[in-house]
């Protein structure tokens, strides 16, 4: 850690350093031999010689203390920690009274220990986040003209050909075209085991490429890369404060003033119980040092940026602080089915033609209709379709969302869809016996089949609804626009509750309200997508969540949370670090206040028995347990 202090933090902690040194002599003079009693006015030669590491530790405190008062804005910890540190050495004034220039030099070199400490933490707990996020290439390897030319990632035009060697990072997102690789994805996905690729795949910016050369045409601009999308996320998290960080802020700035207000009450008062000025005085000071907040106002808004981070490692971006407040609490958390909780690939089961028609020409024209969608049954067609589809012979595409699409293909108005686009079409359709989604098919408005397809579910998804159960969880929703039977058989084998089928994407909102009106007043309702037509949900539920690598740019867009490798398993681990985070802020919370308001009692008029020191251990000292139980936010439980 120590050749990473930045300059100011150095400069800082040599100021510190001197000012101990000189504070350590002083106190053995004074307390091991009692130098200063035997001088003549030794009293104020004591009270000159403890200024000295007072003002070298605190010069800075008592600038900004007057700054603050200066500008009308006087109510913050330099103020609080300025009047008692002058009270302390003020106390030289009463006679009868035990002199405190010791204390008062103290609390000011402790303080600034602790505000060291502070911003220690802060910056490793950034920096440990920013390593992670050290993702963005530095340049592509572009081929122009059969040479390869080293250029800035940002001015790579989509299409193009760039190569990627093995230990560079894949510059922008594309597709493989030639070449054969391990990769090493865990800079996104937080997932360890390489992942092989090879002509075909596509390769998200970001990654590392591990062995062998690959050669990649780009299919995005820079700008809408994986990496500039994951850093944008990064960036905007801190700015969507969570409620009880927004509390804390508030709390500080009321509670400042109430403090001195109090603190002069004991002073005024403390006489009428039968203390003495001094010590009335000196149990003021005691209220001011200890009352100061900075435990809780460095703490909590660590915690959750430490949450934030630990959930980064882990391929879950977090898009703000209140998410992960309100994920702590999720009670219900629904799921799209396909391509949230299956694959989204579809394997075709079987392909069953109408009144003669040709299996192939069916097959033929779905592909052909299906050409330009990205619905993950679109992409399965495709894959199936061992044809070439000719996009010349396609026009006047329409996607109906949750239904199916329809498509002019060589001047015939083809449909493929599911039982609601027939019946909307005025289609006569045959029903299919075998479990599985269908895909109708009609030709100029004449049926011409079906084909069977199905979905395999994920290798983790059985696991996830465990997991959350097991996360305290109260009930796991799914929710899809595919048929009955599919929906629930589906269910059956992941333990799903709940199952919705044949929903639009209307319908899924609808459901989600319905669902968020069922819940316990303060559970969450999470909702779990990633295609186009999710969006709309995503953004109703409490929180939602997209996929990020199979996800639609929609969706991303429309979430909360972002699973980096689609795994909805992720989404327990997501809840687990958030009730984490939340226990350790409140945990804080309660610590500190409580050591505070136990020191507060114990320096009230007749009790009147905590010490300066007592109060600089309320301060500090709990401020810096503090810190070091939020940073265990940054560790990912497993
Ligand atoms: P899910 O909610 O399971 O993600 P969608 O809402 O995306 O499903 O789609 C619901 C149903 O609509 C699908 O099961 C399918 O029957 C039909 N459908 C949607 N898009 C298409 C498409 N591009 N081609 C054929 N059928 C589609
Ligand atoms: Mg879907």
């Amino acid at each position: 850690m120590k050749g990473r202090l930045s300059k100011k933090q150095r400069k800082r902690r040599n100021r510190i350093v001197v000012a101990l040194a000189i504070f350590a002599v002083l106190e053995v003079a004074n307390a091991g031999f009692h130098a200063f009693d035997r001088m003549p006015n030794g009293l104020w030669v004591e009270f000159a010689a403890f200024l000295v590491p007072y003002l070298v530790a605190g010069y800075d405190v008592l600038g900004r203390a007057w700054h603050g008062i200066v500008h009308k804005q006087p109510f913050d910890e330099n103020l609080l920690m300025t009047i008692a540190t002058i009270g302390a050495f003020a106390l030289v004034l009463f006679p009868d009274a035990e002199p405190h220039m010791a204390e008062g030099a103290a609390v000011m070199l402790f303080y600034q220990v602790g505000e060291l400490f502070e911003s220690y933490a802060v910056g490793a707990t950034r920096r440990s986040i920013s390593d992670m996020m050290d993702i963005a290439p530095e340049f592509a390897n572009v081929e122009r003209d059969g040479a390869i030319e080293q250029v800035d990632p940002a001015e790579v035009a989509v299409g193009s050909i760039v190569v990627v060697k093995p230990g560079e990072r894949v510059p922008l997102d594309g597709v493989v075209v030639s070449g054969r690789s391990e990769i090493d994805t865990s800079a996104l996905t937080g997932e360890s085991v390489p992942r092989t690729v090879e002509e075909g795949v596509s390769v998200a910016s970001g990654c590392v490429n591990l062995t062998g050369v690959l050669t990649m045409r780009t299919t995005k601009p820079y700008g809408e890369s994986t990496v500039q999308r994951i850093l944008d996320l990064v960036e905007n998290a801190s700015e969507k404060k969570a409620r009880t960080e927004n509390f804390i802020t508030r709390f500080a700035r009321y509670y400042t003033p109430v403090v001195v207000g109090l603190a002069a009450a004991i002073m005024v008062l403390s006489p009428a119980f039968g203390a003495s000025w001094s010590q009335s005085v000196q149990g003021a000071l005691v209220f001011l040092v200890v009352s100061c907040p900075c435990a809780l106002v460095i703490s909590v808004p660590l915690s959750f940026f430490g949450g934030i981070g630990a959930a980064s490692r882990a391929g879950i971006m977090v898009k703000g602080s209140s998410y992960l407040e309100a994920l702590a609490s999720t009670d219900t958390v629904a799921f799209d089915k396909t391509g949230t909780l299956t694959n989204g690939t579809f394997n075709v089961v079987a392909v069953h033609p109408h009144a003669g028609a040709d299996p192939d020409l069916l097959l033929s024209y779905a592909a052909h209709a299906e050409a330009f969608s990205n619905h993950p049954i679109a992409l399965s067609v495709r894959a199936s379709y061992s044809g070439e589809i000719d996009q010349a012979k396609i026009d006047e595409v329409e996607e109906r969302g949750g239904e199916g699409i329809f498509a002019r293909v060589d001047d015939h108005a083809v449909l493929v869809g599911n039982d609601k686009l027939m019946l909307a079409e005025h289609i006569d359709f045959h029903d299919c016996t075998l479990v599985g989604t269908i895909l109708h098919v009609a030709l100029d408005g004449a049926y011409i089949g079906h084909i069977v397809i199905a979905d395999v579910v994920k290798d983790d998804a059985a696991e996830t609804v465990r997991a959350l159960h097991a996360a305290g969880v109260r009930k796991a929703v799914m929710l899809t626009g595919d048929r009955q039977e599919v929906a629930v058989a589906v269910a059956e084998k992941l333990g799903i509750d709940e199952v919705r089928a044949q929903l639009l994407p209307q319908d899924k909102v609808a459901c989600v309200e319905e669902l968020l009106a069922a819940e316990p007043e303060r559970g969450k309702l999470a909702f779990v997508g990633d295609g186009i037509n999710d969006a709309p949900v995503l953004m109703r539920a409490d929180i939602g969540v997209a996929m990020g690598a199979m996800g639609s740019d929609a969706a991303i867009e429309a979430a909360d949370i972002v699973l980096m490798d689609d795994k909805p398993s992720n989404i327990a681990r997501a809840i687990r670090i958030a009730r984490k985070t939340m226990r350790i802020v409140w945990q804080n919370i309660v610590f500190a206040l409580g050591v505070k308001i136990a020191i507060m009692v114990l320096a009230l008029p007749g009790i009147g028995i905590a010490t300066m020191w007592l109060a600089v251990f309320g301060d500090v000292g709990v401020a810096c347990i503090a810190i070091l139980n939020a940073m265990r936010c940054l560790r990912v439980p497993d």
